[in-house]
């Protein structure tokens, strides 16, 4: 298995990653991987990776061949090999002893040792199209990748000076350094695709603009935006969201330098209210920080969303998780400051539905956590800023973009966008969805929608 992030006594250095697997350890590791006889049909990956065929050259010592085999279908090997949440390894791949297997890091191994990614245009599309994605995150980068492999010219307009989304100002260095996601976007650029930065859409230019500029289609990928708990001292001092959080964090440059991230004034103990990886992420940053972070959150481990390693390793590491709890209130201190966050307990009941069992909370159960800072890290709603500025686009209650579920068109022929209100939500979901929405494009394009 993939080596174990030390427990937090001896975590000496902010920037520390996990290390990749060594030749033995991937030998040995992809060695567990049954190999079935009919090895056609889903593997698990939402991209389509062939998983045991890729784990298979790993096994045969053909690391080329590996790396390869996954870059047909991924873009962003380096990346998914890192932090993606590996639906393939609960799809039932298991190991004689009905273990799962390392399938991610041996993904990171067979693209750290194999060949740098090279790049075949198809040059019999029509180059002259072109083809306008707004955001700049894994999910534009995605499609901007197949795109510009189908020949298109490409052009991302991103609203932050800064490339790579969420990945760029949220995740932190040790679960993904910033020098991979700079070579995986320098990759792009080198396939002709076109980053620009500062360019708010909805403001900068509006959607007729990009249009009149010569693009024959825009894909919106500008991602989702936190939602709040909507309990009461959620406006008091010292209580963030996630995204706040990590990008003060990271404008301070305090990854790199813990002096610089004291100038954000967390105090000691610190409650992360959430279930994702994002707020597991936070909670092991802070422990970085040399604070108590306990993530609190109403139901059980195996209901977190968060992979079940980075929760492993998060305990290991110091961070104390409250399940069972849900918040209710934030409680003020002196001066606005935040003095703890009120939880009530949760346990299971029958519901209303025979045999089914809901989380319910216990009357009178109330208690108080201390804490001095709170970060919220809750679930994600729509980014409606574009919508709201281009009233042709129709949109769900929500504020999501309305788009056709087969084709991905929204009410403005030759705008596509992603179905938000039903997920996808982890990277590799949004990663899949982006792909074939280039697809949709290709074919509006072609006439063939
Ligand atoms: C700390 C953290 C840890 C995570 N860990 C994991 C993990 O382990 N596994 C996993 O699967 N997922 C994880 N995720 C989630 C993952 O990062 C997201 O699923 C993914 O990055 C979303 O990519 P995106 O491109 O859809 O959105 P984003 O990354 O948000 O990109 C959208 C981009 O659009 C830009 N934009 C917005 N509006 C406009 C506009 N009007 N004009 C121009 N540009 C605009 C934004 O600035 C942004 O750059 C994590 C997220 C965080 C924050």
């Amino acid at each position: 298995m993939i080596t174990a992030q030390p427990p937090n006594k001896r975590i000496k250095n902010f920037s520390e990653v996990s290390l990749g697997l060594s030749k033995k350890q991937a030998i040995d590791e992809a060695m567990r991987c049954p190999q079935p006889a009919n090895l056609a049909g889903p593997q698990g990956c939402p991209l389509g990776i062939d998983v045991f065929g890729f784990v298979r050259r790993i096994r045969e010592g053909d690391v080329n061949g590996a790396c390869q085999k996954i870059r047909e279908h991924n873009s962003f090997p380096s990346i998914c090999g890192r932090i993606c949440s590996a639906p393939c390894e609960s799809a039932g791949i298991l190991s004689k002893e009905n273990i799962s297997i390392d399938i991610r890091a041996l993904e990171r191994y067979a693209v750290d040792h194999g060949p740098k990614r090279s790049f075949k245009k198809d040059s019999a599309q029509a180059a002259a199209k072109k083809v306008a994605i707004i955001g700049c995150g894994l999910t534009g980068l995605t499609a901007a990748a197949e795109l510009a492999k189908l020949g298109y010219g490409v052009t991302i307009f991103e609203s932050l000076h800064f490339t790579g989304g969420f990945l760029r100002y949220g995740a932190p260095e040790f679960r993904l350094p910033q020098n991979i996601l700079n070579q995986e976007i320098d990759a792009v650029r080198a396939m002709g695709v076109d980053i620009k930065t500062d360019c708010f859409i909805g403001q900068t230019y509006s959607i007729k603009e990009i249009f009149d500029f010569g693009f024959a289609a825009i894909y919106l990928a500008a991602g989702q935006v936190p939602e709040s708990l909507e309990i009461p001292g959620e406006n008091l001092k010292r209580v963030y969201t996630a995204h706040e959080f990590l990008m003060r964090l990271n404008l301070l440059q305090g990854a790199k330098n813990p002096r610089q991230a004291s100038l954000l004034d967390l105090g000691n103990k610190i409650a992360v209210s959430g279930c994702s990886d994002t707020a597991v992420d936070c909670a092991r940053i802070l422990i970085r920080l040399g604070k108590q972070a306990a993530v609190v959150y109403e139901g059980t481990e195996d209901t977190m969303t968060a992979q079940k390693r980075e929760v492993q390793l998060a305990k290991e590491e110091g961070v104390k998780f409250e399940l069972f709890s849900r918040p209710v209130e934030i409680i003020a201190g002196t001066g606005n400051s935040v003095k703890g966050l009120k939880c009530i307990r949760m346990d299971f009941a029958e519901s209303y539905v025979p045999g089914q069992w809901a989380l319910i909370p216990v009357d009178g159960s109330e208690f108080l956590t201390d804490a001095d800072t709170v970060i919220v890290a809750g679930n994600l709603k729509p980014n409606s800023f574009i919508a709201k500025m281009t009233p042709e686009l129709k949109t769900h209650e929500t504020g999501a973009i309305l788009s056709d579920r087969h084709t991905f068109m929204t009410s403005i022929p030759g705008v596509f966008a992603g179905r938000v209100i039903e997920g996808p939500h982890a990277l590799v979901e949004n990663m899949a969805q982006a792909k074939k929405i280039a697809g949709q494009i290709d074919q509006h394009l072609k006439g063939k929608v």
